[in-house]
């Protein structure tokens, strides 16, 4: 029995929607997911600086650590800030204590210059020795000359490549876009219309909660040969309860699964992040273990310790202080959402 885990890993994220909350209402409302990302995310991306990307990272690093957390794979967009926003993020999440993956998700949405843009802005940061992947936003978003772009670029880097795969009915031409680019470490994220048979390399990353919240459908990623890990899409940082949310929805196609799919599902964040195995959270349930944790809603850490530093005592960020943290974030999401 042990009340202790290494680090989680969310495989995951968008460190830049953590000021989405209490944005205004879109002039009508969504009907699709296409709509939701036109009418949502799109003109969320577009009105985002450095300053409230800088804020927005700081509240959803504390919030990751707050839930056990040390280790973020983010897919960044901000289309009218991207030089400088990768290094922005890794400070931000440096500060707080927790571990960082990042990628810029490049997109030809706003024409080839900004696709181009995107790019060096993931070649800058890795060169310079940061730690991250290649981001592509999605292949429906991108011209066969930017995704072979992203994936040489990768190859060369020595790193892999962070994109959106199929998690729409508008990608179902993924497959067939990426046939070929994709290596062992490419990270796709969502792969809801995904065919089980596909040629597809990488760690398939499942969120359910945000699957269910764009109504995309149900990925059911035990059928993958591909290893799977969770994320939050930018729903916060508490992958505890993306797997307790992964475990009841594979029983809602299954009822004869139990929760070690989902827990291995969790795990396989270390094969990303392997630094998190040796972080150390002290929960306060005892045991951690699947069937337990399954059924334990609101279990916490009570301490945190990344890379031997203790960086959550108590309950408590013990390199910032969150409610400093929250207010400015607070005004971060105040003159952002004055933009939209
Ligand atoms: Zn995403």
């Amino acid at each position: 029995m042990s009340a202790i885990t290494p680090g989680l890993v969310c495989a995951h994220h968008h460190l830049y929607s953590a000021l989405a909350r209490g944005m205004p209402a879109p002039p009508k409302t969504p009907a699709n997911f296409q709509e939701i990302l036109e009418q949502v995310w799109w003109r969320l991306d577009a009105a985002l600086d450095l300053e409230m990307i800088r804020w927005s990272a700081m509240l959803g690093a504390l919030e990751a650590l707050e839930n056990g957390t040390t280790a973020i794979v983010d897919h960044h967009e901000s289309p009218n800030a991207i030089e400088g926003s990768l290094d922005v993020i890794a400070q931000a999440c440096a500060e707080v204590g927790v571990r960082s993956l990042l990628a810029y998700g490049i997109t030809d949405r706003h024409g080839a210059d900004g696709a181009r843009r995107g790019l060096a802005e993931n070649e800058r940061f890795i060169r310079a020795g940061g730690r991250g992947l290649v981001g592509i936003h999605a292949a429906f978003t991108c011209t066969d000359e930017s995704l072979r772009g992203a994936a040489d670029l990768a190859e060369d880097l020595g790193v892999g490549v962070h994109v959106h795969v199929c998690e729409g009915v508008g990608d179902t031409d993924a497959p067939r876009r990426l046939a070929g680019l994709t290596r062992d470490d490419w990270v796709m994220a969502h792969c809801v219309h995904l065919p089980t048979d596909h040629d597809l390399r990488g760690t398939i990353v499942h969120n359910p909660m945000s699957n269910l919240n764009n109504a995309v459908g149900y990925a059911n990623p035990v059928r993958f040969a591909n290893p799977v890990a969770l994320g939050t899409d930018g729903i916060g940082g508490n992958v505890l309860e993306v797997f307790r949310l992964a475990y009841v929805l594979h029983r809602s196609v299954d009822v004869t699964c139990g929760p070690d799919p989902a827990w291995s599902w969790l795990e396989n964040g270390w094969d990303l992040v392997p630094e998190a195995r040796s972080d150390e959270v002290v929960w306060s349930y005892d045991p951690m273990e699947p069937w337990h944790v399954a059924f334990t809603p609101g279990v916490r850490p009570l301490r945190v310790a990344v890379g031997g530093e203790v960086v959550l005592d108590d309950g408590r960020p013990t390199r910032v202080d969150a409610d400093e943290v929250r207010a400015k974030a607070r005004e971060q999401a105040t003159r952002l959402h004055a933009r939209l």
